[in-house]
This record gives C-alpha cells, structure tokens and sequence, in this order.
C-alpha cells in the first residue's frame, strides 16, 4: 500500500513551525508495511488544498492529512476533502451533542462557528478525539482512504495510538517492517560505504548509510511476515557488519554515547572525572545526560586558560614546555582531574577551537588524554576546520568512544 501525508497550515509551509506531525507518521508506517512515497505541505488554502489532495489521490492508496479540522475560517481540511470527492457536507447530530457535552462540562458556551466540527460526509465516519473538538475523518472511497487528524501534535497523537493505528493494523495484517541501526564512530560516511559495499547488493534486509552526530549510522531493514522472522534477518546482517567494521562500532538502537560509556562504568564500578579546555563543558553535558550518571560522574572542571589550567594543578612548566594544546598537556590534564576528585578514570581535552591558531596550531587540533591510573593514552585529531559547534561535538564524541574503548580493555 502506498501512502502519502499532507501536513495542512500556512504556519507550516512557511516554516514558522516545524512539520513534526508529518515526522511522526512517517516514522509510524514503515513498521505496518506501508510504504510512504511522498510529503507535501500546503498553506490554508482550499484551492491549493483540494490540489494536493487530488494529486495525492491518483498516486496513493492511503492520505493521511493533520491540521485545519479547527472551527475556524482558515480550517478548511473537512471542506476540501468534499470537495475533492464530491460529497456535500452534513452536521451529524450525534457528534454535535457530544461536542455540545463537551462544551457544557467545561461550563464554556459554544460557539456557532463550532458546529462544523460536527459535519461528516457519506463517505466518511468520525474519529473520537477524547483531547479536543474537532474529531478527525476516516473516509474510504474508491479503494482509497483519507485519514484526517487535527493539527494539535498531542491531539494528533492520541488519536493516532487510541484509533488510526488499530483500524490501520486492521486493514495491512501482511508483511511487517523492522529496522536496525548500527552506530560508528571513527570513519567517514564514504569509507564506511565502501567497506561495507558487499552488503548493499541485499534487497532484503536493505541497507541505509547515515551521518550523524554521533558518527555514522548504518541502518538495516527487513520485511518479513513477523517479527521474529524479522529479526532473525536483522541479527544476521549485523553479524556481517561486526565482521566489517567490529572496532568501530559503539552502540545499536537507541544507545547513546552517554548512555553506553555509562553502562560500562557502571558494571565495572569505575567513577570518572573530566577537565575539558575546547568542548567548553560539552563533555561534562554529555556525561550527565545518562540517567545513572550520579552513580559514577565525579564532576567536570572547565579550563578557559593557562591560569585556570594551573588552578586545577596542571604543571606550569608543562604548560611552558609543550604549549596548552599538547598531548602532554591532555595527559596532564586527565592526570589532575583523576587525582582533584579522586576519580579511578579520567579525561583531559585540549585544543584549537578557532577562529585563530593557537601555538601554531591549525584549528580543529585536538588532544584527548586518557589515564586510569594504570595506563594513559594520547589521541590526536584534527577535525576539518568550520563549524565551532561541530568540532565540540565532534570531540566529545571522540572522548567517550575512546573511552569506552579503555573502559572495554579494564578488567
Ligand atoms: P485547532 O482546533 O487548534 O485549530 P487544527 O486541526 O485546525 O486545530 P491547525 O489549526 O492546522 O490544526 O493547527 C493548530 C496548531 O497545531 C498549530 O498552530 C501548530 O501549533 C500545531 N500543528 C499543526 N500542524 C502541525 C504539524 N504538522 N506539525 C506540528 N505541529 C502542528
Ligand atoms: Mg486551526
């Protein structure tokens, strides 16, 4: 079944909100085997409304359509579909005193303009919105249906969970989708691809290349008739990947950098302590996201300076030595933190952030210092120079893989 979703507000086409109703949907039928085939925003607008729709028509089996179902002027998504099919709109007097009950139980008086919240056409029934007024249009024509939700994101979702889904799983009981991704850390998204070429060839599971944030993702779906069936294929084509790209790999799913260094600190028993100089605190932002966090996080000293570098008891003659942004430095830096609040691991980050070079130092290097009282570790990097909240990004993410790396090799 092909579908197609038509995100309806002048708010929306010109950017002033951001289309999340249409990324939420998009997201809930890839798992019930429809596939979406295109997006479209129009303005409040019956016309140009009536056009998409149209055009959706002859192309989609399914539309799903959110906003205009309010009772004003400029909500016009009830009118355009009759238009569109050629039905003429009618107050159903069902609806209409339960709108009206609604009203009287928050002892507000009803508006007139409200009664067309009420209306449906022949070719379509009511769906109940327990979160607001309007209720939103299941319409089946022609081989065709047309869900219309309101705009409201919260409306829209309960209505989404509590009716649309169930009649939809209904209607596709076949084939299912599920997806697994693979996160990496460490390559470029085109060695990635061509490291694991040999796996693109696969119709079923596909596979999808993403950069993110957090590196690069590789994202595997499979269609099967269940899910068991489904994950049977997803495990295998991860096996593969493992093989490929095993050292580089971080997490699955939903993990987080955070949340899996955390995972690991938290088995081991191992406490952390940060002194970051360019990530500006980032770091320290990071870490504290994991819900557990408390249970291992020492604390995180920012240093702006030299000055603040030697406060937090960095060598001065270090300092002097090699230049703030020096492997030394870093070491000296997760040195201290380690040993500032008695931390069993720690990291020290120093850099050049930009605009200009410091030491000589083109921007974008940067020094990861690992010590865990045992062993120390040095990374070197240099990120492409631009964008200063990239490279901050770039290089927390860079400290937390490195540290589940040692974190990995700590018995
Ligand atoms: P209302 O009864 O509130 O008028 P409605 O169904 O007519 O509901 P709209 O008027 O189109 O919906 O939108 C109401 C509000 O809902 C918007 O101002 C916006 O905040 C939110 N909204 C609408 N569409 C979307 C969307 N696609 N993504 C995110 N938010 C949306
Ligand atoms: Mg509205």
């Amino acid at each position: 079944m092909k579908a197609e979703i038509v995100s309806v507000g002048t708010e929306i086409l010109l950017g002033e909100i951001t289309d999340t109703n249409a990324s939420f949907l998009a997201g809930q039928l890839p798992p019930l085997g429809i596939d979406l085939y295109w997006v479209s925003q129009v303005g409040d607008n019956q016309a140009r409304i009536v056009e998409v729709l149209k055009r959706a028509w002859g192309r989609s089996d399914i539309i799903l359509i959110t906003g205009g179902l309010g009772p004003t002027e400029d909500d016009l998504t009830r009118e355009a579909i009759a238009e569109m099919v050629g039905e003429e709109m009618r107050v159903d007097p069902a609806l209409l005193s339960k709108i009206e009950e609604r009203f009287a139980r928050r002892g507000i008086k009803m508006s007139p303009s409200n009664v067309k919240q009420a209306t449906v056409i022949p070719s379509a029934t009511a769906i109940p919105n327990p979160r607001g007024t309007a209720p939103g249009w299941w319409v089946e024509k022609d081989g065709h249906i047309i869900i219309a939700m309101p705009g409201p994101p919260a409306e829209m979702l309960n209505m989404w969970h509590t009716e649309t889904l169930p009649r939809l799983q209904q209607r596709t009981g076949g084939a299912i989708i599920f997806s697994r991704t693979i996160k990496l850390f460490g390559l470029g998204e085109s060695v990635v691809g061509e490291m694991v070429s040999s796996l693109f060839s696969s119709s079923n599971p596909t596979l999808g290349i993403y950069a993110k944030s957090d590196g690069i993702h590789l994202r595997f779906t499979a269609k099967a008739r269940d899910q068991k069936a489904a994950e049977v294929m997803l495990a295998q084509s991860e096996v593969k990947a493992r093989e490929i790209l095993g050292e580089y790999i971080w997490g699955v799913d939903d993990d987080t950098l955070d949340s899996v260094v955390g995972r690991l600190l938290v088995g081991k028993g191992v406490s952390l302590a940060v002194m970051e100089s360019t990530t500006g605190g980032m770091l320290t932002a990071t870490i504290t996201e994991a819900l557990q966090s408390v249970k291992y996080f020492k604390g995180g000293l920012v240093a702006n300076s030299a000055e603040a570098l030697t406060a937090y008891g960095v060598d001065t003659n270090l300092i002097s030595d090699y230049g703030v942004v020096s492997a030394e430095v870093a070491q000296a830096m997760a040195e201290a933190a380690r040993r500032q609040l008695r931390a069993d691991v720690a990291i020290g980050i120093t850099g050049v952030v930009g605009p200009d070079e410091v030491e000589s130092k083109t921007v974008g290097t940067t020094y990861i210092g690992l010590d865990n009282g045992q062993e120390k570790k040095t990374i070197r990097g240099v990120y492409p120079a631009g964008d200063r909240s990239r490279l901050k990004r770039w290089t927390t993410n860079a400290a937390l893989f490195e540290l589940r790396k040692m974190l990995l090799e700590l018995t």
